[in-house]
């Protein structure tokens, strides 16, 4: 089982990743610079084009369902990290009824503490100090909620989720960026199930990694390792197939999905051609074999019709 300190360092990865690439170009983010110091390691620039196109998915699928929605709408963004998604939309004038975020409390804690530092972060979700309830690890504002749970207990996510008043017959998406892999199956079912069971109109996205079975999948296995990062999540997503199944047969509708490779072709071509003009890349196979080992799927549940099946990239 993966160490939950390794786990939650794996943030502090994700976010410093994030900055690099943003201060190299790839796509802007005034906020990030808020909540990570700029790494100490230079990164390869298939990794700043992998975030790239991860990013952009993710927030293209994200923009649409709050679109479709008119903003009457939830996010729910489980082990959300340092994701600044909620200041970046905010600023462009996207909003949905309620943003929350969840993850261990020390993360939510050092969450929380940047927050309160940078001005331009919390008066975002509060001009007045009023408006805002805050502790050493949870948020609550109007519009944003930062709560702490682990996401293998289902009853304390319920509970964290209960506080942040969710209105159960909104619809609301759900999003897991590089998450369900850390955590184990049978209680990934659980978390899936609890969803649908519990939310009327519900659309969830997640990024995660698929066809690990070959060979370049069995080495980025055994660097998360090394890292003393076990993956309990894997076995379960081998396949784009596999990673669909895990939602139908939780209770979802049915589910889309892409490898990464189709995602970056999918991607408007005037940015994908200024962000390869950014860095040299020597090596273009090692950024095809990296985007073939991650995917998106996205799965809904939409009794009411209300178009959440037409949402894909
Ligand atoms: N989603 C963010 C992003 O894409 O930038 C962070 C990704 S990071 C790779 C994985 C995150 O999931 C970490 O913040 C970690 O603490 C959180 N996480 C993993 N397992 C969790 C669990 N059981 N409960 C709560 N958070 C968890």
């Amino acid at each position: 089982m993966a160490s939950d300190d390794a786990v939650r360092a794996t943030n502090d990865d994700a976010a410093q990743c994030k900055r690099f690439a943003v201060e190299k170009g790839y796509w802007q983010d005034p906020f990030i610079t808020l909540l990570t110091q700029r790494s100490q390691n230079k990164h390869a620039p298939e990794i700043s084009r992998g975030y790239y196109a991860r990013v952009m998915a993710m927030r293209t699928l994200l923009q649409k369902f709050i679109k479709m929605t008119d903003g009457n709408c939830q996010v729910v963004n489980l082990g959300a990290g340092f994701d600044t998604t909620y200041w970046l939309f905010k600023s462009n004038g996207i909003k949905a009824k309620s943003f929350v975020e969840m993850d261990f409390p020390t993360v939510t804690s050092k969450k929380c503490f940047f927050i309160r530092k940078g001005e331009a972060l919390l008066n975002a979700i509060a001009s007045d100090e009023e408006d805002i309830q805050i502790s050493k690890s949870e948020i609550h504002g109007q519009d944003y909620h930062l709560v702490s749970a682990n996401l293998r207990d289902i009853k304390e996510v319920e509970r964290k989720l209960h506080d942040c008043h969710l209105d159960k017959s909104l619809p609301t998406v759900f999003i897991a960026e590089c998450v369900l892999v850390y955590i184990d199956s049978d209680k990934t079912k659980v978390l899936l199930n609890w969803i649908t069971e519990n939310f009327t109109s519900a659309l969830f996205l997640n990024y995660e990694q698929v066809n690990m079975q070959d060979k370049f999948g069995e080495v980025m296995i055994e660097n998360l390792k090394q890292r003393d990062c076990s993956l309990p999540g894997v076995s379960a997503c081998a396949s784009l197939q596999a990673q669909k199944i895990r939602f139908t047969d939780t209770g979802w509708e049915a589910a889309d999905g892409m490898e990464m490779t189709n995602i970056y072709k999918s991607l408007p071509h005037a940015d994908v051609h200024r962000v390869e003009k950014l860095e040299f890349m020597d090596e273009r196979e090692l950024l095809d074999q990296l985007f073939s080992h991650y995917c998106i799927v996205w799965a809904w549940k939409d009794p009411n019709n209300i178009g959440l099946g037409s949402i894909d990239l």
